[in-house]
């Protein structure tokens, strides 16, 4: 094949060739919807066929300011004329006004950008380890750090070595120790787990991915105490329910706490590149010389740009009030539905879930059915459907949703 005849060859597919060619080419480590996206808009995406959805799934709220936005695009396009990538080899003039927005906005002392959301939990692992033997005094190699049942914290062979999902962990060992897991939303057994050589307590506000579970009020003012008390720096993973998916900027504020680190990610970018971030008091992130620690992209003056964008129009287009709002407008609405198959509905914000009874044949088919009316959701640990749209839906187009989601539950409930 010669490369005219490879650019000819990308014209004129359809629809099941690009999820052939897919299927035959790819790793299949995804078993997605039946669409093939080619464009979005704000809350909308269109197929190649030029059909039209509604996005439920936000790409894991990585597109909480709504596809393509315009702000976040010039930005972006801005930047990439001039100066993509220096590494951190030199210094940029994109980097320190990425960290004076973050830390205004956040209240972070110190700040690390990273590239994917996974990436910030390893280099928090590192810094809370490093912390705990030079500023803890815990014995060299004795580190321990305490984390959740059914956690998701990313897909690297560090975070999947302490997950409790054997679909993420199996046949991937051998691996890392110095994890504890305890269970989530159970306070006792946090006291239960920690000893001196305890550095940190890694935890999900809402575990999304295990179906968006919220624990029992209190929890976590009774796990900061216990952090603070017992000299263990407490890590939020908020890298997706960080920056307004769930009401507010970030979710520690529901439970009046402050954590020692934050992890953010996803919706950092608005979607359109990978940026995480590592927020910290001082005094973790403080640990770390030159040196010991970094990557090639982190930092780099587009993702800062497009970041700094990101977060701007989060917070000038008033998205989390939005959030807070439409999303109890859109969970009071989907809790009205009066349908057999539906055993739970939840959320706080717009990071909404249906949990299905087992009864009812798993989520996947019921999220068939809402691809086949226009509304893109997705499964989530077999029975609960993630309800996670961008922050700017509007409520004619959350009652639309409504409207769908009661239709194909009437259809398959009978
Ligand atoms: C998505 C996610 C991650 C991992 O982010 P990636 O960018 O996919 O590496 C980590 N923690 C939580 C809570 C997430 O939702």
């Amino acid at each position: 094949m010669t490369t005219s005849d490879l650019l000819n060859a990308t014209t004129d597919r359809s629809p099941r060739d690009y999820v052939r060619i897919e299927h035959q080419l790819g790793a299949h480590n995804y078993h997605p919807l039946d669409v093939v996206l080619t464009r979005g808009e704000g809350v909308w995406v269109y197929d190649t066929d030029g059909n039209r959805y509604l996005d439920c799934l936000s790409a894991y709220s990585a597109v909480n300011q709504g596809h393509c936005h315009p702000k976040i695009l010039a930005a972006m396009t801005e930047q990439a004329g001039r100066l993509t990538l220096t590494s951190r080899a030199f210094h940029n003039d994109q980097l320190a006004p990425f960290y004076e927005d973050v830390a205004a906005l956040t209240g972070a002392h110190k700040i690390l950008p990273m590239n994917s959301g996974a990436e910030a939990v390893e280099t928090a692992i590192k810094a809370v380890r490093k912390w705990g033997y030079e500023v803890k005094g815990v014995p060299e190699g004795a580190a321990e750090i305490i984390v959740c049942t059914d956690n998701f914290h990313g897909r690297t062979l560090g975070v999947v070595g302490f997950s409790t999902d054997p679909s993420a962990r199996g046949g991937f060992g051998p691996f890392a120790s110095g994890f504890k897991v305890v269970p989530f939303g159970d306070d006792q057994a946090l006291v239960d787990a920690i000893t001196p050589n305890t550095v940190a307590f890694l935890v999900e506000p809402i575990q999304g991915e295990a179906g968006v579970i919220i624990p029992p009020p209190g929890y976590f003012a009774r796990a900061r105490d216990l952090c603070t008390r017992h000299n263990v720096t407490l890590i939020l993973d908020e890298i997706q329910t960080g920056l307004g998916r769930t009401g507010k900027l970030l979710a520690e504020e529901h439970e009046g706490i402050e954590a020692d680190v934050t992890l953010i990610g996803k919706a950092l970018s608005g979607g359109f590149y990978p940026v995480s971030a590592v927020l910290s008091n001082s005094e973790v992130l403080g640990v770390l010389r030159p040196g010991q620690h970094g990557s090639t992209f982190g930092g780099n003056p587009l993702a800062c740009a497009i970041a700094r964008a990101a977060l701007r129009v989060l917070v000038d287009e008033g998205m989390i009030e939005a959030s807070a709002e439409n999303g109890t407008y859109f969970m009071d609405l989907l809790k009205g539905l009066r349908r057999n198959a539906i055993r739970d509905v939840r959320g706080r914000g717009l990071m909404l879930a249906i949990e299905l009874d087992p009864s009812a044949g798993g989520a996947r088919r019921y999220c068939e059915a809402l691809r086949r009316r226009g509304v893109l959701a997705k499964d989530t640990h077999g029975d609960t459907i993630r309800i996670a749209p961008p922050l700017v839906i509007t409520r004619p187009q959350i009652d639309w949703a409504v409207e769908q989601i009661d239709v194909v539950f009437g259809t398959i409930d009978r």
